[in-house]
């Protein structure tokens, strides 16, 4: 572990996204030490075929804690109903006083280029949550808490736009994030169609080849991250 112990937040909007969309580098790092929070927006419990929403929101949540512990992340639930998710200053507050709280160092989420208006939301609430919990003026019952690492991941219901700047090296951990996502029956293909597991597989394959490795897990910056100032170009000084 580094000298640093980083923590790491996962804000996602149905209880899976944030699995598959980082819980390869949520392995990694709390494999090395250091600390992962997921929380879930909304359980999304909309889809089942059979069960009604409050039951499969239940085993969503199980299914949650199941696959937090294989990750070795704490688990947070927000109390909203899947395809009904706000952007408004509750939920923005609540999420910012979770990040006061629970004090990452860096917060993943959804890029907001997405089919599905709960990920666009979530990716519109972890931003300005992020900025009201840095800010000291906004007084709540906790101070202040700046995560400063910011990042959007993967997840092929967001890909619009979506052009990844960091990979990350998840082969040592790649059996877990694996477990992980069968925690979930949706993604073992008992509620959808979609292939979720082998196209997760297949991307980090994908990734991986790009990335020199085995299997990858990629990030993208906010816009005006990649910026940088100062007297000579980076990584060539004068
Ligand atoms: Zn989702």
């Amino acid at each position: 572990m580094s000298d640093r112990q980083h923590h790491i937040m996962v804000v996602g909007a149905h209880c899976g996204d944030a699995e598959v969309m980082a819980g390869g580098i949520v392995a990694k790092y709390t494999r090395n030490g250091h600390k992962a929070s997921i929380v879930h927006l909304t359980a999304g419990e909309k889809g089942h075929r059979t069960l009604p929403p409050e039951e499969y929101a239940e085993q969503k949540r199980r299914e949650a804690q199941a696959a937090a512990e294989v990750l070795g992340a704490d688990v947070y639930f927000l109390p909203y109903k899947d395809a009904e998710l706000p952007v408004n200053d509750e939920v923005i507050y609540q999420l910012a006083d979770l990040i006061r709280q629970v004090k990452p160092t860096i917060i993943l989420t959804h890029w907001k280029e997405s089919i599905h208006k709960d990920h666009t939301n979530t990716s519109l609430i972890a931003e300005d949550a992020r900025f009201y919990a840095a800010l000291p003026a906004i007084k709540r019952e906790l101070p202040a808490h700046g995560a400063w690492g910011f990042f959007y991941c993967e997840n092929w219901e967001d890909p619009y736009g979506y052009e990844p700047d960091i990979y990350v090296d998840i082969s040592e951990v790649f059996d877990v994030y694996v477990e992980a996502m069968q925690q979930y029956e949706l993604f073992r293909g008992g509620v959808s169609s979609f292939r979720y597991i082998d196209y997760y597989k297949a991307l980090a394959v994908m990734r991986g080849c790009l990335a020199n490795c085995q299997y990858a897990q990629t990030l993208m910056r906010p816009r005006g991250a990649n910026v940088q100032k100062g007297p000579a170009i980076p990584g060539y000084p004068l």
